[in-house]
């Protein structure tokens, strides 16, 4: 096996990527209701102020603040009643001096109250009066005109990728249907005359596809629609025909296997036969994932990921999901992270970016990052760790005690 020609740094690597691929976002009209985790393609400016009239936050009586000050358990102050605020309606009430109207959470508050007094500190005298205990400042237990938005002012921006909570508060505002960013299609290839679908039992020397249903899902949390082609077989005119269909169909297309430099390996080639400029990276300083391509033919990101299970994740997320989110013109993605400290020396070279695998213990003294020991090919060092820590390039390994970022999975 011959070496890989020249090795990039990540950053190295997405830059020269970058200088070849330029995105834009595909837009779709879709129901509000229907976007959860899509992302926003347009700036939204709130139609009207919300609340659009001022409302009681409790169940009681909507009165003039003025009216209840001093009032005490001994000394209640003594207000008439003069009716009942519907839910539901605009109240025609005006409230005097003195007055005070019934009104429940969520109620209007009628002309001329300006707080609302918790039933729970008023006792009823009679029919047509109460006498409140306990004094209320004005705008008590009042949610006022435009307090969770004002009528003009930016509701969420282009980027934005929304949660529930956005979508319950565009629906507030009536805004029933948004411009999305369309999920970009992202193919995904696997290759190997090894590989055998899950369905099937492997014979000797097979193995099970894993790639190709680990990076749909990785793709589905990214933002975008996996397409998956199935198993190809290592044979260069069936990968060829594959790729090209893909490349057809595709907005990324993704090879999961044969990207390094035997001759069996034949992604490379295949790759930069897909169109201009072709191939511009083959070989990341990364452990695990050193053998990965990265391409961009006639406009359209094409990547050779490395076969094994953990290389190809870790590759995906480096490269594929920050594309994915490119042409959904995302903002960047927060991960949750937490610190915590090695429990062991982790080593690296200097000029490598090491993804380490790691399960997160609680102790007495805080919390510990314990690296999850494995070759790439293990899919279980995955699956047995919580998260991810990077060894960064200009470091030539951790020490244990010290305390690291934890990327959670
Ligand atoms: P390669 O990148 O072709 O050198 O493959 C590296 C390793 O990954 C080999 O052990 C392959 O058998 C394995 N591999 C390749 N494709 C898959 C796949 N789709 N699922 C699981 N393992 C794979
Ligand atoms: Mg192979």
């Amino acid at each position: 096996m011959t070496e890989l020609f020249t090795v990039r740094t990540p950053p190295a690597a997405w830059q020269l990527f970058l200088q070849h691929f330029q995105p834009t976002v595909r837009t779709e009209r879709i129901a509000t209701a229907d976007a959860l985790d899509r992302v926003l393609a347009e700036t939204l400016l709130s139609p009207q102020d919300l609340p659009d009239f001022a409302r009681s936050t409790v169940d009681g009586y909507a009165v003039n603040a003025a009216d209840t000050y001093g009032a005490t358990p001994t000394l209640p102050a003594f207000l008439a009643v003069t009716g009942e605020v519907p839910m539901g309606q605009a109240s025609a009430l005006q409230l005097g001096v003195g007055e005070a109207a019934i009104v429940h959470t969520g109620g209007m508050i009628p002309a001329g109250a300006n707080a609302v007094v918790m039933v729970e500190h008023t006792q009823r005298v009679d029919g047509a009066s109460i006498e409140v205990m306990k004094p209320v400042a004005e705008g008590e237990n009042v949610i006022q005109v435009g307090e969770d938005i004002r009528q003009g002012a930016t509701v969420l921006s282009a980027g934005r990728q929304l949660r529930p909570q956005e979508i319950g508060g565009l629906l507030a505002l009536g805004i029933t249907e948004i411009t999305v960013a369309a999920q970009p299609r992202v193919a995904i290839l696997s290759t190997g005359d090894e590989v055998v679908p899950p369905t099937q039992t492997p014979t000797p020397g097979q193995i099970r596809d894993i790639n190709s249903y680990s990076l749909a899902a990785l793709v589905t949390r990214a933002g975008g629609q996996p397409l998956r082609y199935g198993i190809i077989p290592d044979d260069r005119t069936a990968l060829e025909t594959a790729a090209r269909r893909a490349h057809a169909e595709a907005d990324i297309i993704v090879l999961s296997a044969g990207s390094s430099v035997s001759y069996r390996d034949m992604s490379v080639d295949v790759i930069d036969g897909l169109g201009r400029p072709g191939v511009l990276v083959h070989g990341v300083s990364v452990r695990p994932g050193k053998p990965t391509i990265l391409a961009v033919c006639d406009g359209k990101p094409v990547f050779g990921l490395p076969g094994n299970p953990v290389s190809a994740m870790v590759i995906f997320d480096l490269f594929v999901t920050p594309t994915i989110r490119a042409l959904l013109g995302a903002n960047p993605l927060l991960q949750n992270q937490v610190q915590a400290r090695l429990t062991r020396n982790i080593a690296s070279t200097t000029g490598r970016e090491d993804y380490v695998q790691v399960r997160l213990e609680q102790r007495a003294d805080g919390l510990w990052a314990v690296p999850v020991l494995g070759k790439s090919n293990l899919i279980y060092t995955l699956v047995n760790a919580e998260g991810t820590i990077k060894v960064p390039l200009d470091s030539n390994g951790l020490a244990a005690g010290e305390w690291v970022t934890v990327l959670l999975a």
